[in-house]
């Protein structure tokens, strides 16, 4: 009898160019001139287009204060692509690999070593737990084949901050190469690659810089590119050859997505333009308070305690409430504008809000205000209550 009345209009939020805002891990919601900056043709040998090629390298290694030793080298594809790049690049045959795990991307990074036979030891906490950097130093101790040490920054997976410059540290202690994948925190958190011992960090164009999807790439300090020649276990994504090819060409052993480079070049002057790591992470920051505030106001559980969660995506605990239906919810935001991710969390049924992207205060309001009529509409007035 209900499903006879009309439901009552609501306004739908829309980004600059009419698409529904993505409060996602990535891709994201882009400017208007990022897009637009991409309605051209040109060769791969386009002088404009290798110009701005060079350029966007030039700039990657600046944003992590990499700007002496470190040297950005691009790779075709998704975030995993570059990390497997760096991976696959810098561990050689007989190098062994300590993983700090705690979530979906560290456990990624273990199946892309099984598959290429690196071996690898790992130290897994649960998702919303940082590593145990007592146990780690226990391990490198005792196990000096540990030749390298994987982390990842944010794991997106639960939204956690991994502490960098402490384990950092300890690879510069034990005398190990730390690898960083720094996907969903690069331009969002500050990151010191000298400071942090890192020697190589895997990045890509459409997390927190805010360009479309289809470039990934690593900065490495350089001397451990030049190191790594031979250990590939791929040719596409082998870094020292298409690191070694690009200074001696200026060219793409393959065809390089130019759209993607073009639009990237374009996000990397809007970063610059609102501050750069600074300016960037201070509109996160805010986003993602608005968000927990407003969530935990409407009767939501964040998964994280605030001194472990990172400004880039929260994970909320699933309610309990008899009458919340995941898919009605998730639709119910689409219908208004956003939207949002489900969680792949092992600890706890869940879902994720993003704070990135092309996204203020205004689009984290307006979401906040979607939640609370979506709610409303199923009946569900404090989610955390079992039954109605
Ligand atoms: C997004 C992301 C990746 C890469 O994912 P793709 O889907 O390949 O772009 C890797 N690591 C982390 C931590 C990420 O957030």
């Amino acid at each position: 009898m209900t499903n006879t009345i009309p439901k009552a209009p609501f306004k739908k939020a829309a980004s600059e160019t009419g698409d529904p805002f993505l409060l996602t891990p990535g891709p994201l919601t882009t400017s208007r001139s990022v897009k637009a900056s991409m309605v051209h043709d040109w060769g791969s040998r386009d002088a404009n287009f290798g110009a701005i090629n060079k350029a966007v390298l030039q700039h990657l290694p600046e944003i992590v204060k990499g700007a002496e030793d470190y040297i950005a080298v691009p790779m075709q594809g998704s975030g995993t692509f570059a990390v497997e790049a760096m991976l696959t690049t810098f561990v050689p045959p007989k190098g062994r690999v300590l993983l700090l795990v705690n979530g979906a991307y560290g456990h990624r990074a273990k199946r892309i070593l099984d598959i290429a036979k690196r071996r690898a030891l790992v130290h897994e906490t649960p998702e919303d737990t940082l590593p145990d950097l007592e146990k780690v130093e226990r391990l490198l101790k005792r196990t000096p084949s540990i030749t390298h040490i994987f982390a990842v920054h944010c794991e997106t997976t639960s939204g956690i901050l991994n502490p960098v410059d402490e384990i950092g540290a300890l690879a510069e202690k034990y005398g190990k190469s730390f690898l960083l994948d720094s996907m969903s925190a690069f331009g969002a958190l500050p990151l010191d690659v000298g400071r942090a011992h890192v020697d190589a960090v895997a990045a890509s164009s459409n997390k927190c810089i805010e360009g479309v999807p289809g470039l990934g790439f690593v900065i490495c300090r350089k001397e451990a590119v030049i190191a790594a020649k031979g250990h590939a276990t791929t040719l596409a994504l082998d870094l020292h050859d298409q690191w070694a090819n690009l200074e001696k060409t200026g060219q793409y052993r393959f065809t390089p997505p130019i759209h993607v480079i073009v639009a990237f070049h374009q996000a990397l002057r809007e970063f610059a333009a609102e501050g750069g790591v600074e300016g960037r992470g201070r509109r996160y920051r805010e986003n993602c308070r608005i968000l927990i505030e407003g969530m935990r106001a409407l009767g939501f559980r964040t998964l994280l305690p605030d001194h472990l969660q990172a400004p880039i995506i929260v994970t909320f605990h699933m309610p309990t409430h008899e009458r919340f239906v995941f898919q009605h919810f998730y639709d119910g935001l689409k219908e208004r504008g956003y939207v949002i991710y489900p969680g792949k969390l092992t600890v706890a049924d869940s879902f994720r809000i993003g704070c990135i992207g092309r996204l203020g205060e205004k689009e984290m309001r307006g979401a906040l205000a979607a939640v609370r009529e979506v709610l409303d509409e199923m009946g569900v007035s404090d989610p955390a209550a079992k039954a109605a």
